[in-house]
């Protein structure tokens, strides 16, 4: 049911990404990077979003 929500369309090389398949890194700027990863695509590199991770 939340399957499409977890895809992600990667705007520099066309690829679409499910959230699984896509890299992690610490996300930019005053981020908590244990509360907040961005994914990246696993073709180009290219940031995709950024995510909460963080339970509260
Ligand atoms: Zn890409």
């Amino acid at each position: 049911m939340a399957d499409s929500e977890d895809t992600y369309d990667c705007e520099t090389c066309g690829a679409r990404v499910a959230a699984a398949d896509a890299r992690r890194s610490e996300p930019f700027g005053d981020l908590d990077p244990e509360t907040w990863q961005t994914l990246d695509c696993p073709d180009c590199g290219a940031r995709l979003a950024t995510v909460f991770v963080g339970d509260e």
